[in-house]
């Protein structure tokens, strides 16, 4: 129509994560560029921009918005109107409108190019500065203490800022323009080298002279030495991970048996001589949120100890700037293993870190910013074509997740999870916030850490639940908090099943419609309270987010000795061998099997009377057990697991994948136990033991169980889908959930043979499979109901 835009005025709102992530400096660089006149500013909503200008540029401008944002920004929505107000004659960055400013955290992210290229110039005052951040990279939710995101709220607040710094955090073309965790070695933080014994560091570095403090801890650890390195969500204790004797002793110190260690190395390319590296692997190392990645292990040898039993290692790249100079000049990775000791959460506060890791560590790089929420490494691991998380709590927390359509007008709600992998979960303004991992709540800390995060999330969302929701299992330390809180505030307390709860995560986390028909969901774990006081962990329940109906299960097995079955394996194998026949029966069939005789040597008179009597020997349809008594079955974890899982991450990692094939699968059958199909494993128990007297490989036998069990689920599927046709509600989708489904083969074997069965499978990526997505779930449930009930 016309060849000359005319000038206009208009309004942008921009909404997403646009606050404290450099997004108004952007807008002032975009619109200084484009010749645009106007102001920017943050409110309640998020970010407001005026301009006057020609309608290409402000075209552009809105291109720029949505397409060249900064990396931490993530913007959902950009809408313009016209605009009649007045306007400054040139572009200015204006103060915040409104008090509910500044609510939103963004997680911790690793360091940028721009910061990496500022440490590594000799000539940049910041050269060497392990504190070195900006508005794109650095530290975030770790430094929070209180809302708003302002320095003062920070562990920042007692570093202030010199004449240089202060220039930068006012400029607004500078990078560092309003990044609160700014500093230089002038004003900031400072890194120090301490020797736990209290001794002299000096003698201990030999003939070399360091350059710094952390280049100090560098030199430690390329001479073999253990040092503990405070690092930006909590300590983690670091060595040479090709020195199995330094490897040995950090293992021996930590009192960590058996649980895989994280590596760190410098660059793909030295992760590339260790393990198999895809491009979406490499990807995600170098992302922002720069998780660990379990790769397979192949190529230089790393020492056994580094993950005993497996064929995959844990790998991430150096996220802070800190990690950055003491890895650069080090050419092969570095055992990164969080700095605890077993069982208990990762450390963060120095005096009482310093007092434990001095057991394991004979130095400690430390530093004196405080570390204000303890946040683990993020794990990943790719399955299935996809890179999916184990553990989400570094780089991912807090940031929020969308819900579902159907979600919007969700009240405000918050959901507790279960214990052992414990997360919490608010709804509020149709965004799901998940907390980072948390860890076991019967560990006293992790449960102080819990309720602290509690009280911070709330405080941070401006959170003011209308429902409170826990798992039904009334003795999780979770559900009694929630029920606890519910009573004090007066407010419902919705209590979900277990199993329920996992099938909503993954309808959740795949943005599943709050009406969409009703999908199978197949969740298969260790241990969950059912129906009727029954213990289910494999179980296939119809469901959408308001109700679900168990349509099979899994033959339920007695947990010989209640909880200590989940811990040992021979238990198990002990109690499915005697759900079909007794031991006398097995020794006439099998003879003198040493797997029998290791079994005879238990106390079998103990173990036969409270399997008759049931007491202390709860029935459970587990397949997690399932696992273990497979994994006993080959000696795999036979006596005791030393990390949850173990038994089934060595029976995984045995598997010889030649032998992964149907007319290979171990037979399991279908039967009906108390009117519900049913998984029945006794034809899986005849050919291992038959397997067992011929000695075939393990590496057979394992593949052959994976496989089987692969198979009976998806006949079982079928059935009930055959079933369901007939006599309705029909189901086309299947949702895989539960611990279980990190099995990467099972998880594998099942998907692939679903699609193939023209399924639409649902599974994990975003958030773990395991307890860590069930609070996610329980919040879905419990505002679907409360959406329904009005
Ligand atoms: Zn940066
Ligand atoms: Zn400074």
């Amino acid at each position: 129509m016309d060849a000359i835009s005319p000038a206009e005025k208009v309004e942008i709102r921009v909404r997403g994560r646009v606050q404290g992530v450099g997004f108004r400096p952007f807008v002032w660089t975009c619109a200084k560029k484009l010749d645009l006149a106007g102001e920017v500013f943050n409110d309640a909503e998020g970010v407001l921009i005026r301009v006057a200008g020609s309608r290409d540029s402000i075209a552009e401008l809105r291109r720029r918005l949505q397409h060249e944002a900064p990396p931490l920004a993530h913007v959902e929505t950009v809408e313009s109107h016209p605009f009649s107000g007045d306007l400054p004659p040139d572009f200015r960055i204006v103060a915040s409108r409104e008090g509910r400013v500044g609510t939103q955290i963004s997680p911790d992210a690793k360091i940028c190019d721009a910061c990496i290229a500022d440490i590594s110039d000799p000539s940049n005052r910041r050269f060497r500065y392990p504190f070195t951040t900006c508005t794109h990279c650095g530290p975030r939710f770790s430094i929070v203490s209180s809302v708003p995101y302002d320095r003062c709220n920070t562990t920042m607040a007692r570093f202030g800022l010199c004449v240089e710094c202060a220039a930068e955090y006012g400029d607004p073309a500078d990078r560092r323009f309003h990044a609160q965790p700014i500093a230089c070695p002038a004003c900031g933080p400072r890194a120090k080298i301490v020797r736990l014994d209290g001794k002299s560091i000096i003698p201990a570095l030999g003939p070399h002279s360091a350059l710094d403090d952390v280049d100090a801890a560098s030199h430690l650890i390329r001479q073999g030495e253990i040092v503990a390195i405070k690092g930006l969500g909590g300590y983690h204790i670091a060595c040479d991970a090709t020195n199995a004797a330094s490897v040995a002793r950090l293992r021996q110190g930590k009192r960590r048996d058996g649980k895989p260690l994280a590596m760190m190395a410098r660059d793909l390319d030295v992760i590339r001589r260790y393990a198999l590296l895809g491009e979406a692997e490499s990807a995600l190392l170098a992302s922002i949120e720069a998780p660990i990645v379990i790769l397979p292990a192949r190529g230089e040898a790393l020492p056994e100890a580094i993950a005993p039993g497996l064929k995959e290692i844990g790998f991430m790249l150096p996220t802070t700037p800190l990690h950055h100079l003491i890895m650069a000049p080090i050419d092969f990775p570095v055992v990164m293993t969080s700095g605890n000791l077993s069982h208990e959460p990762q450390l963060i506060d120095d005096a009482p870190a310093l007092a434990k890791l001095k057991h394991i560590a004979a130095f400690a790089l430390v530093h004196d910013r405080a570390i204000a929420n303890r946040i683990d490494d993020s794990v990943a691991r790719p399955m299935d074509g996809k890179i999916r998380l184990l553990r989400r709590a570094r780089g991912y927390a807090p940031a929020p997740m969308p819900l579902p359509p159907g979600f919007a007008d969700a009240p405000e709600i918050l959901a507790f999870g279960a214990e052992l992998k414990s997360t919490f979960c608010l709804v509020k303004h149709g965004e799901a916030i998940l907390s980072q991992h948390q860890g076991d709540l019967k560990n006293s800390e992790t449960y102080e850490d819990y309720c602290k995060n509690l009280s911070l999330y709330t405080s941070m969302f401006q959170h003011a639940p209308a429902a409170f929701a826990v798992d039904r299992h009334s003795d999780y330390l979770s559900s009694k908090l929630g029920a606890q809180l519910a009573h004090e505030r007066d407010a419902p307390l919705i209590e979900i099943q277990h199993h329920h709860a996992h099938v909503a995560a993954c309808l959740a986390e795949n943005l599943r419609p709050l009406t969409a028909p009703k999908v199978l969901g197949i969740v298969l774990d260790g241990l969950g309270l059912g129906e009727e006081n029954q213990i289910w962990g494999g179980e296939f329940l119809l469901a959408d987010y308001l109700g679900s109906e168990r349509l099979a299960t899994f033959r339920p097995v007695a947990m010989l000795g209640g909880d200590r079955a989940s811990r040992e394996p021979w238990r198990n194998l002990y109690a499915h061998l005697a759900a079909s026949r007794n031991f006398t029966q097995w020794r006439r069939d099998f003879g003198a099997l040493p797997l029998l005789d290791a079994l005879d040597a238990k106390p079998r008179a103990t173990l036969d009377s409270m399997l008759k009597s049931g007491l202390n020997a709860p029935l459970a349809s587990s397949c997690g057990r399932l696992f273990d008594a497979m994994a006993a079955a080959l000696g795999l974890g036979w006596e005791a697991q030393s990390y949850e899982g173990e038994a089934a991450m060595k029976l995984e990692a045995v598997v010889d994948a030649e032998a992964l094939r149907d007319d290979e699968a171990y037979p399991m059958a279908i039967s009906s136990c108390a009117n519900l199909p049913t998984i029945e494993p006794l034809p899986l128990w005849n050919a291992v033991l038959d397997d067992l007297r011929r000695q075939t490989p393990p590496g057979h036998m394992a593949a052959r169980f994976h496989q089987g069990l692969a198979k009976v689920i998806v006949e079982m599927t079928l059935q009930l889908a055959r079933r369901a046709h007939e006599s309705g509600p029909r189901f086309d989708t299947v949702a895989l959930s539960g611990g279980c489904f990190q099995n990467r083969i099972l998880f594998e074997g099942v998907a692939q043979k679903l699609r193939a069965e023209n399924f639409t499978v649902l599974a994990h990526g975003k958030v773990p499979a395991n307890d860590g997505g069930l609070s996610l779930g329980q919040a879905t449930i419990a505002a679907a109901s409360l959406l329904n009930a009005t």
